[in-house]
């Protein structure tokens, strides 16, 4: 739709071109090809980074700002500030990392104080670095950080002095090039269109009321403002702080949010069974549980049952790190519902995870007189059968299942509640499917990973958070370490000791077979390996591609102490839950994330026994994976874990998205602006509350606005 619109404009203007002077007609909606110093090659290499039209290229912000009068000196470099040097290059050499294919780039500069590094874990194009030579001078912009006890660049800006010696200004706003058409081009360009563009093609998109309500710079001004720098603003520009970027973040935080805003008033304006639990229900069925709740349990309990004893739906989040006993707040939850009279379904992310939950659930509600049903994708045509019409007509209590459970044919009597364990982004979705079935009910939603609460407002933006930030009573901090080849035969021997003492030992390892050319480990190979090595000791092997039944069977005796050792792919990554299990070795640890270590060592440190996670890196460790290896050592907690990973990667990963980009935030940083995401958060909201349609004549260009926005919105959707 949006595209056949781009083009019909396209040619619209490409006719109007040759009929009219273009000069005079620029708007903003002009095909870049049209525009002075552009031309048809230059607009081709624009068009490769989504850029078509005037407007876009007004928002091809610039990536940092250099700061003529405010030249730092190498020796007095501190960590994490960004600065603006001028240098020159010692040494170009490019590193080989062990025996994979990725490369390191490492760019040597001195100036008459010192001498630093320049890394570059990746090209920014082809033949990048082959335009830097010895001796030449450049302009370095960029962050060092401490690297062991060192200062260095990673990927810093770098150009060549020569390119824009002719430049009288003292901020010069820097522009990611696009292969070879240089900032300084760019620059030009967006200056004359600056230069070009009449007042009447200006509007603001924000409404005025918020404009004036946070003190902000039309849009106009902004855009204006942040490619033509006003001299004295450098060090505000280089902190993100001047009034023009601040404007243009909040308005990029502001559409997120009012899309947040929509969807929680939508979902919040539905109809739910109301579910009044007993004042006294905790202290009824604690008697019957295996252990006591924590108080953070016992917490997010209430907060539960004050939600659903309210006719608006809850759309409720439990965070809570590996192990802090989530299952058993969903369990207590799904009792309440059934005791109520309603039913209550639970989805899991895995046939493994969804069985272990239905076992759980046999023994812990059982006996409370629930009935506990199983749906998989893998459950049998008879299974069905039988199962499907019991669940219509409320003869089961809860049903706990994978994706099955949201099928068409699946249908339920009065069902309250739908709880989905690790999987939040599904969750959000599936809420979005059934109630357009027309079915509306309560939703609790585990999440996978704890993540940083600045990110959580706007992952989250349109739930309510609980946070069961406490582990149950007993449990000793799992040690971790980072080992290397030259111990595997100690490391070897501290798992037999331990299997020998009762204990029972997870080596997990990235891939099931060798279908990369890399020499990743062989799991298969690995379990015929380890159970030689340790003929008294059984050793079990699970892997993605067997079938259900033959994983079921694997987990179960592993479950039962049967297998002590349980070798494994990744499928065990998720919740998983067997208390007796001490040890997780995680081979080639350095292809995992951050947080998929912390899910993976997360299986282990579940019972009063002290617990170890051993990570025996690969060969090719690459300077991130390191790093990553000794945020793992130094910390045992979600949040800090999220948060590295979050400052890593970006939080376009956690929004499940490559790219933060994707969901158009150019200038915007879920690390840097949070104080802006929070106001902005605040002004969708009340835009929300006071005008849910925005119908009012004010709020009209914000609707059509947000029509425009199609990826934003797409995300929205899905969450
Ligand atoms: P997660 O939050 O990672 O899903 P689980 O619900 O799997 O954690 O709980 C981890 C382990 O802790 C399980 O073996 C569970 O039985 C146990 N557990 C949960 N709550 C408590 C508690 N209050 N006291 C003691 N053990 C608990
Ligand atoms: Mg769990």
């Amino acid at each position: 739709m949006l595209s056949v619109i781009c083009l019909k404009q396209k040619s619209f203007w490409g006719l109007m071109k040759s009929l009219t002077n273009k000069a005079s007609l620029l708007t903003r909606q002009t095909s870049l090809q049209y525009v002075k110093g552009v031309g048809p090659k230059i607009a081709e290499l624009f068009a490769k980074r989504d850029l078509w039209t005037v407007d876009d290229l007004l928002r091809y912000y610039p990536r940092v700002y250099e700061d003529r009068k405010a030249a730092a000196q190498i020796a007095g470099l501190k960590p994490n500030e960004l600065v603006s040097l001028r240098a020159n290059i010692v040494q170009v050499q490019t590193l080989n990392l062990g025996r994979t294919n990725r490369k390191i780039y490492d760019i040597a500069i001195r100036d008459s104080s010192g001498q630093i590094h320049c890394k570059f874990f990746r090209a920014p194009y082809r033949g990048y670095f082959e335009r830097f030579k010895p001796f030449q001078e450049i302009r370095v912009v960029g962050k060092p950080l401490l690297y062991r006890g060192k200062l260095e660049f990673h990927h810093p800006d770098l150009k060549d002095v020569l390119e824009n010696e002719d430049e009288e200004d003292s901020i010069i706003p820097i522009y990611t090039e696009i292969e070879n058409l240089t900032s300084a081009k760019i620059r030009k360009i967006i200056q004359t269109i600056l230069n070009e563009l009449p007042d009447s093609s200006w509007s603001e998109s924000l409404p005025q009321s918020i404009v004036q309500k946070y003190d902000l710079l039309s849009n106009q001004e902004a855009i204006r403002l942040v490619h033509t720098p006003p001299a004295g603003q450098g060090e505000q520009l280089m902190k993100y702080e001047s009034p023009a970027q601040l404007r243009l973040i909040f308005e990029e935080f502001f559409w997120f949010e009012l899309l947040m805003a929509i969807r929680h008033f939508n979902f919040k304006s539905g109809q739910a069974m109301r579910v009044l639990v007993p004042n006294n229900f905790i202290d009824q069925v604690k008697n019957s549980l295996p252990f006591e709740l924590t108080n953070a349990q016992k917490r997010v309990l209430g907060e539960v049952f004050v939600d659903i004893a309210k006719t608006q739906p809850m759309s409720r989040l439990v965070q809570g790190d590996v192990g802090s006993g989530k299952t058993m707040v969903a369990f207590l939850a799904a009792l309440a519902n059934v005791q109520g009279g309603y039913q209550v379904a639970l989805m899991a992310p895995t046939e493994i995870l969804a069985e272990q939950h239905f076992k759980n659930a046999v023994n812990v509600l059982g006996p409370h007189g629930v009935r506990v049903g199983y749906l998989s994708g893998s459950s049998s045509l008879g299974h069905r059968k039988e199962l499907l019409p019991k669940l219509e007509s409320g003869q089961v209590d809860l049903i706990i299942g994978t994706h099955a459970l949201i099928e068409d044919e699946v249908k339920f009597g009065k069902l309250s509640l739908v709880i989905i364990d690790e999987q939040h982004r599904f969750g959000v979705r599936q809420r979005g499917r059934l109630k357009s079935k027309g079915i509306d009910p309560h939703f609790l939603i585990m999440t996978a990973t704890p993540i940083p609460r600045t990110l959580a407002l706007t992952v989250y933006g349109d739930l309510e958070v609980s946070v069961i930030d406490e582990l149950p009573k007993g449990r000793s901090p799992i040690l971790t370490k980072v080992t290397s080849e030259a111990k595997r035969p100690q490391v070897m021997g501290f798992i037999k000791d331990h299997v020998t003492q009762g204990r029972q030992a997870y080596i997990v390892y990235p891939l099931v077979d060798e279908s990369e050319k890399i020499d990743l480990k062989n799991a298969l190979e690995e379990y015929q390996k380890i159970q030689s090595l340790f003929p008294t000791i059984k050793v079990g092997l699970l892997h993605g591609r067997m079938k259900s039944e033959e994983k079921e069977q694997v987990m179960t005796a592993f479950r039962q102490n049967q297998v002590q050792i349980l070798v494994s792919t990744t499928v065990i990554e998720v919740g998983v839950d067997v208390p007796n299990a001490t040890i997780m070795m995680i081979e080639h640890a350095e292809r995992f994330g951050l947080s998929q270590l912390h899910q993976l060592r997360g299986r282990v440190g579940r019972g009063s026994h002290k617990s170890f996670c051993i990570l025996m890196p690969g060969y090719a460790l690459s300077e991130e994976g390191k790093y990553r290896l000794s945020v793992m050592e130094s910390t045992t907690d979600g949040f800090k874990v999220a948060e590295a990973d979050l400052e890593l990667r970006g939080p376009g990963e956690f929004l499940g998205s490559k790219q933060s980009g994707d969901i158009g935030f150019k200038l915007a940083s879920l690390t840097r602006d949070v104080t802006l995401l929070t106001k902005a958060r605040e002004a969708a909201f009340d835009l929300i509350r006071s005008d849910p349609r925005l119908q009012k004549p004010e709020n009209h260009r914000a609707s059509e606005y947000l029509k425009n926005k199609q990826n934003v919105a797409e995300l929205a959707q899905i969450g």
